[in-house]
Parts: C-alpha cells; structure tokens; sequence
C-alpha cells in the first residue's frame, strides 16, 4: 500500500478513536451528572434518606424547570464543611417530616464542593455553607426573584418558615392554607357544597391548622379552613386551638380542643375528622334502619350527608339553590313579561301568595316576598308591565326585607354552565312548597290542598321560559284539581310528575352525564322506598322521605316572621322548625344568619349606590351622548332606506338586478360552448369536415 495512503487512514483512524473517547467522556459524564443518587462519602443517602440529591443538571431541568404547583427547598452545602454534617441529621429530619407533602413541596440538597455543581451554586451566590434556599412555584411570576433565604438551623423554625413561604405562594390548585377573614369568605371557596366542612380555630402563631389542611388534602368530600381567634371570639368561640364542624343544617359542633402541642394536636384533629367522615358515611349506608323510617327528620340529616356525593341525584333542598331560583323567576322571568295583566297577573298573586306561605328560606327573603304580596294586593291598576314590576321590585328591596340578586348553584349546580342550574332549582321549590305547605296543615283543618299545584301550573303557564316545558306540564296536570284531595296527595302528585318528566328526559341532551335523570328517589338514598323486589314503590316511605328531603337544610322559620303568617299558623311553624331539628338552635344560628345578612345587605347598598349613579347629572350627560349617537344613527340608517326607497320607484328592485347578471353570465356561457361546439372542432376536423362537405356536395 501507498505509504501516504497508509499515513492518512492511520491518521484518520486516530481521529476517530480520539472522537470515540471524547463521546464516551461526555456521556459518562453526563450519565454521572444525571443519575440522581448521593455518593457513598457524601453527607445523605439515598437509600435511608427523603432528602432529594441534586446537581447542576438536576437543579436545572428540576428545580429551575420545576413542575408546576411545586416548591423547591434546596440545602446548598459542602460535604467536607463541618457545620454541614452537623446541620446534616436536622435536614433529613425535616425531610422526613415532610414526606407526605413531596406533592407539594420537596426537601432537596446540592453538594457545592463538586466542580460540576459549581455552576448554580455561584449563581445562587452561595457564600457559607450551608445555605438553605426556598424557590416559589413555576406559577409564581419573577419566581427566581422571589426566592427566599432560610435563616435559622433549628428545625421548627424552619418548618415554619416553610409553611408561612407555602401559604404565600399556594398555587391554585392546593388548598386554602389563608385563614379566613370572615366567616362567609367560606362560601367563595371552590365545591364548597359538595364538601363536609370543618373549621379550625387557632392563635396568630399556631400551625396546626395548615398542618391538618395539607394532611387531609387527598381525603375527598371534604375541606378544612382556619380562622384567627381575634375573628371568632364574638361568636362564643373561647377554646383555641378547637376544630368545629359544619353540619348540612348549617348547624356547627365541637368535635376536638387540643392542649397546643402542635404534634398531639395535629394528630388529634386529622383523627377526629377521619372519624366523623367515617361515621357520616356509616350512617348514610344505615338509611334503611327502621328507625329512619319513622324519623323523616333523620332521614333528612342522613340525605344531607349523602348529598355531599356529586355522583348521584341525592342533593337535598338548598337555601342557595331556593334564593337563585326566586330571584331568577322573579327578576328574569317575570319581568321579561311586557305587560302583566288578566290571567296572567293572576297566576303572578297565586305564585307570590305560596311563595309567601311556604318560602322556607332566611327571614329577610321571607319579609321581601311578604311585602311583594303587599305591593301586589295593593295594585291599583288592573295592569303592570314588566318594567313597573321590576321597579317595585326594587324599591322593596330595604335593610331587613330582601332578595340578594345573586345566582349561586349549589346541589343543581351542573357539571358544565348548560346543565341543571334554573329548571333544577324550580323542581326544588316546587317540591319543597309542597311539603311546606304539608308541614303547615299538620295538626289544623286543611286548607286549600290544590293551592300550591295550581300556583305552580299557573307559573309554569305564564313565565316558565321553556314553552315545551310548560306545554307537558299544563298537559300532565290536567286532571290536578280531581286528582289530588290532600296535602300528601299535592306532595306525591308533583313526584310522580317530576318522574315522569326524568323518564321522558333520560338520555336527553339535556341530560347531565354526571347527573343522569333516574327515577327518583334512587335506592342509594332510599333504599326503603321500593318494594324487596325493587318493581313497586312503597309510597307511604316515599312521602316520608321527600318530607324529610325537602324540609330541611338548615331552613327554618324564623319567630319575627309569625304575624305576617296567615291566621293561627304558629303551631304549624313550630313543629315545621321541630321537624328540621332546629327548634331550639335559632339562637344558636343567630350569629351566622347575621353575618349571611351582613353580606346580603353589602350587595343592596351597592345596589342602591350603582342606582344612583345611574341618576347622576353624569348620567345624564352621557345619556345625552348616547340620544345624540343614536339619532345620527337613525339619521344614517333612514338616507339609507331613502336611497333603497328610490330605487324601488323605478321599478328594479335589487332581486330584479341579481337576475339579470345570472341570466347574463348563464347566456354568456352557452355562447361560448356552441362556439366551441362548431367552429373549433371545424377546426380540429378539416379533412371530416371537408368529406362531410363533398359528401353533401
Ligand atoms: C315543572 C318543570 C317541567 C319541566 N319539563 C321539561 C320538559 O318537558 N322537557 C325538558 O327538556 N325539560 C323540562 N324541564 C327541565 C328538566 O326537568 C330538568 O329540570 C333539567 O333538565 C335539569 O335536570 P336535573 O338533572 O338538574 O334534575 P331535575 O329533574 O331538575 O331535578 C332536580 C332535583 O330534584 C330531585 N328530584 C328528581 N326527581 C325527583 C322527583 N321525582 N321527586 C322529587 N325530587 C326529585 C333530585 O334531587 C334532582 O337533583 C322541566 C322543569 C320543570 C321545573
């Protein structure tokens, strides 16, 4: 061989095992850099510690390029460093203690005295050793510039200030480690309704409560909150740390005080809930006993439990849905009515005249509807438009009679905005004024047993804005006044209706796939309610339970509100309030109702601020504006009709004019295919075109 030839593949040959070596270097250094793992000198083990190792590869790709909604807390420290070692056994004991929260935060640690590792710790500006740094979530704008200096060694300190750092930067998506301001801060909060709630009330400088929040974070069904002992004391709260419950009836109870020993505490309060929990739903399982049976109002707080499952149709009567529901029928439905008048201002007084009877909600909503009914009796016209109707509505809204403006689903909330919402808090009231209107005639001579019914028919006639609901509903309650002689009979009435409607609606587009429309009651939530063999309704059961379903929920008739009910109705009252159990916790619910209030009278006076806006010489200035723009409007839109006018008068309309270019481009192309027909295919042709022509010839 050609010793040149020899030298340049020998040559080549070097460079290539030299750039073999240099690949493998890399990779082994990569490899090295990569595998996640403390080396055997180091100051951690991977096999006995929680600590997460760290290098400057994994620093980057994990702590700098962090998964969202995780906190990074990072030791940078220097295994031959003596204060390292010692500080070592508090780092592992912290990572330890937080190892069930590595969702949310992770315990990491990067050696500084590797040369590889130099590039973040200078950029972190690591000057002593060891330095423990936190860095915000991924979600958290500027985040590196938020990053935060631990600045003790002693380990509760620093779980403290891990917990004040996660409380400042919570994602979204954890749950709420703030303590609540006010009590209906509550009610703000995300699937609060399909939540069991506990509160945990606490010292400025306790931590027990976001400890308990973030334990119980995977439990589902239900939320934990905190609030601060300065916010509760007004409320007869005096134990602190103490954990409350608040019960479907929007009752609370005590379930644990702890001795402020953050650890028994915690363990205390975590034990507690997962008992209750467990104890709802055993006895959510037991509804069958015949106990139950006998005590609608048993079974009443046992659906309440059950309704905290989202799955199922076991959602009981909601003060949230009843209030939504009114203020929709009224402020929407009714007054999107031109004129109310004849008939249909009739079925408005029957509607109202039950709503006032039977409305089982806060006493503000019930005063509202009393003065409604007022300002309806006292019409001195024979007619009302929707405009007038909305005006007195507004002009009864005062300090202690209202109906909040707000819609708020809270059991008929869908699982997409076009679901459920309005018509599932109509069957709501509906039912729930039937059983009003039962608790109301126990123990009297029974008045009108079909009032409710009707006044329900004549809405549903008049303002129901679905017309095809309302055409099966006026068809399927034809025969009501024959049909039904009794307050039960008006209860069972509208549920077989309301049955009928889910069957005619299962598998509807309408139909919520998280809300299927079963015949109801399903046997989940009452499983006495249909024979053994499940093909036949035990009706007495039924009635008992839909009394028990729709006459609780913490709705209660409040005492200041007898003397604008109806003759002797104090009896029925009572043992309507004895039936929900809450005869004797008005007081005790006072300060919550007054604080619902509080919120509802916030909403009024914004109401009544925006109102007078609205009358403000401003006001006028710009409604000027607006008349001046809207009749240079006008002005433009009518040169137009004139133009359009004018050329009407010549007789060619623009159809006429449409026409005449389709005819014009339709004869156009025929011209040229005939064209094409016979002089380019002469063309094409001579020779057949000239035999044809001797032929003829
Ligand atoms: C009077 C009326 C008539 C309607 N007619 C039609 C119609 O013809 N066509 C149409 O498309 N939509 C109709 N709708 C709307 C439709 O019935 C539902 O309200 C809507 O589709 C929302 O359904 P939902 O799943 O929320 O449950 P809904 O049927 O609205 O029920 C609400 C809640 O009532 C409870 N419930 C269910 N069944 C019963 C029962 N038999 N007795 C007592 N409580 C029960 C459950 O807790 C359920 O979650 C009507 C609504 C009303 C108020």
């Amino acid at each position: 061989m050609n010793p040149e030839k020899l030298r340049s593949r020998c040559r080549s040959n070097a460079w290539g095992t030299f750039r073999l070596k240099k690949v493998a270097l890399v990779v082994i250094l990569y490899l090295t850099l990569t595998v996640e793992g403390f080396e055997d000198d180091d100051l951690y083990s991977t096999a006995t510690d929680f600590v997460k190792p760290l290098n400057a590869i994994t620093f980057e790709t994990q702590v700098i390029k962090s998964q969202p909604n995780l906190i990074w807390v990072v030791e940078f420290y220097n295994r031959w460093c003596g204060h390292c070692m010692h500080f070592a056994p508090t780092w592992k004991k912290l990572a330890e203690y937080m190892k069930e929260w590595t969702d949310l935060v992770v315990i990491a640690a990067i050696d500084c005295s590797q040369p590889e590792n130099m590039l973040p710790c200078r950029r972190f500006d690591i000057q002593s050793f060891p330095t423990m740094k936190m860095f915000p979530p991924t979600s958290v704008i500027d985040r590196l510039g938020k990053v935060e200096l631990i600045k003790t060694q002693s380990l509760p300190e620093i779980k403290t200030a891990i917990l004040d750092f996660m409380t400042t930067f919570a994602p979204e998506t954890w749950p709420r480690l703030k303590h609540l301001d006010e009590m209906q801060d509550l009610w703000h909060e995300k699937n609060i309704y399909k939540s069991e709630l506990f509160i945990i009330f606490e010292d400025e400088d306790s931590q027990i409560g976001k400890m308990v929040v973030l334990d119980l974070r995977n439990v589902t069904g239900i939320k934990v909150f905190m609030m601060l002992r300065n916010k509760v004391t007004k409320f007869g709260i005096t134990e602190f740390p103490s954990l409350y419950k608040f019960n479907p009836d929007s009752t609370y109870s005590k379930l644990a005080v702890g001795n402020n020993s953050l650890e028994s505490d915690r363990l205390l309060f975590v034990q507690r809930i997962k008992e209750d929990v467990k104890t709802t739903q055993a006895n959510s399982l037991s509804v069958g006993s015949d106990k139950d049976q006998k005590d609608p109002s048993a079974v009443n707080r046992i659906s309440g439990a059950i309704s905290m499952d989202s799955k199922e149709q076991t959602s009981h009567s909601n003060r949230s849905d009843l209030e939504s529901a009114l203020h929709y029928s009224l402020r929407q439905e009714v007054a999107i009515c031109q004129t109310i008048d004849g008939e249909r201002l009739g079925a408005l007084k029957e509607y109202i005249n039950v709503l006032k009877k039977y409305f089982p909600g806060r006493e503000p909503v019930q005063l509202f509807l009393v003065e409604v009914w007022k300002m309806l009796s006292n019409l001195q016209s024979p007619a009302l438009t929707g405009e007038e109707w909305m005006n007195n509505l507004d002009s009864l809204q005062a300090e202690s009679h209202y109906l909040p403006e707000v819609i708020r689903w809270a059991s008929c909330e869908g699982s997409s905005p076009q679901f459920r919402g309005f018509p599932c808090s109509m069957w709501t009231l509906f039912h729930t004024l039937t059983v009003g209107a039962h608790a109301q005639s126990q123990g009297r001579t029974p008045g009108d047993a079909k009032e409710v019914l009707l006044a329900i028919r004549g809405y549903m006639k008049h303002f129901f804005g679905c017309g095809e609901c309302s055409k099966h509903f006026l068809e399927m309650s034809e025969g009501v006044e024959s049909e039904v002689t009794s307050h039960t009979e008006a209860v069972l009435w509208l549920w077989r209706r309301h049955n009928q409607v889910n069957k005619r609606l299962h598998g509807h587009e309408s139909e919520d796939p998280r809300f299927p429309k079963v015949q109801f009651p399903p046997r989940s939530v009452c499983p006495q309610c249909k024979s053994p063999n499940g093909m036949k309704w035990d009706e007495e059961k039924v009635f008992a339970f839909l009394v028990g379903f729709y006459s609780g929920a913490g709705i209660f008739v409040p005492a200041s509100l007898q003397s604008f009910k109806e003759g002797n109705q104090r009896d029925g009252v009572d043992s309507l309030e004895d039936s929900i159990g809450l005869g004797n916790k008005v007081k005790q619910l006072d300060w919550w109702e007054k604080k619902q209030r509080n919120r509802d009278l916030r909403v009024v006076r914004e109401l009544r601020l925006r109102k007078q806006k609205k009358n403000s010489p401003n006001r006028a200035v710009a409604l000027q504006h607006l008349s001046a723009e809207k009749s240079q409007v006008d002005e433009a839109q009518m040169v137009k009709e004139r133009a359009n006018n004018i050329r009407s008068l010549w007789g060619v309309t623009n159809i006429d004019l449409s026409m005449c270019v389709v005819f014009y481009v339709i004869s156009t192309v025929i011209i040229l295919l005939l064209y094409h027909h016979f002089i380019i295919r002469r063309h094409r042709h001579p020779c057949r075109a000239a035999k044809t022509k001797s032929l003829s010839g």
